[in-house]
């Protein structure tokens, strides 16, 4: 694997962090919400760039606990870490693409390619809806249009970023949902 990964877990709900080592600087994908990924990024005596894909707490609570030289976030996500550069169009950073996803489960989603993966936080994920979770149709068209362009042969997921699907696998999960939508409900459900 060309990254590292630092995991999160259950209690209290984490998500895992990615670290992609470059010559000048680390980037570090989520922030997290475990005591020990703080510990271990604020050891790492090298410049640190953050990027988080979305606002959820299990991905942003160690934010205000670590070293960084800068932070790319969401325009949702902006709302409430106050801070970071906004993310509203494609940016290309060393070897790295960062980019918007019309994200079903968070709004103001954002993703890092990067080599052959592309990190896509829980874009995978339905949304709660009113105690149901749920797809909404239209977002998830252009998901699943957004995510066919992007180069990267592999994506992982920010809940077990050790593991990764193929793209044609995540295109086909996402496909086989939409393929659920009925003509007069703007929603899918996740249920099958
Ligand atoms: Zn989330």
């Amino acid at each position: 694997m060309k990254y590292e990964v630092l995991k999160g877990g259950e209690n209290p709900l984490s998500c895992d962090v990615a670290l992609i080592d470059t010559d000048n600087y680390l980037y570090v994908f989520e922030a997290g919400n475990k005591e020990e990924i703080v510990t271990k990024l604020n050891e790492i005596n090298k410049e640190k760039i953050i990027i988080i894909s979305h606002f959820h707490l299990d991905h942003i609570a160690n934010l205000n606990k670590l070293n960084y030289s800068k932070l790319y976030v969401g325009d949702n996500t902006y709302r409430y870490t106050k801070t970071g550069q906004i993310v509203s169009a494609d940016i290309y950073l060393d070897n790295l693409h960062l980019f918007k996803i019309p994200s079903c489960h968070a709004k103001g989603s954002i993703g890092l390619e990067y080599d052959e993966y592309a990190f896509i936080g829980d874009a995978l994920a339905p949304t709660n809806k009113n105690g149901e979770y749920v797809y909404n149709a239209q977002l998830l068209k252009q998901e699943i249009d957004t995510f066919k362009k992007l180069k990267a042969k592999y994506f992982v997921s920010s809940h077990n970023m050790e593991e990764y699907k193929t793209k044609d696998e995540v295109i086909d999960y996402l496909e086989s949902i939409y393929s659920r939508r009925e003509k007069s409900n703007p929603y899918i459900s996740a249920k099958i």
